[in-house]
């Protein structure tokens, strides 16, 4: 598979909600059970945050 071709196809996942994050920060506390992730998607850049178990 070229670049183009998986970039293309990353682009297309995002699209449809399946985003490639990294952690890019950890948090935990705010009173709620567990922590909480920011991640960012490498492909498409972005920023959102989770709760982890
Ligand atoms: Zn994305």
């Amino acid at each position: 598979m070229n670049d183009k071709l998986s970039t293309k196809l990353g682009l297309w996942l995002c699209r449809i909600g399946f985003h490639k994050y990294r952690v890019i920060e950890v948090k935990f506390g705010f009173g709620t059970a567990g922590k909480v992730e920011t991640v960012e998607c490498e492909r498409c850049g972005e920023v959102t945050t989770r709760r982890a178990k």
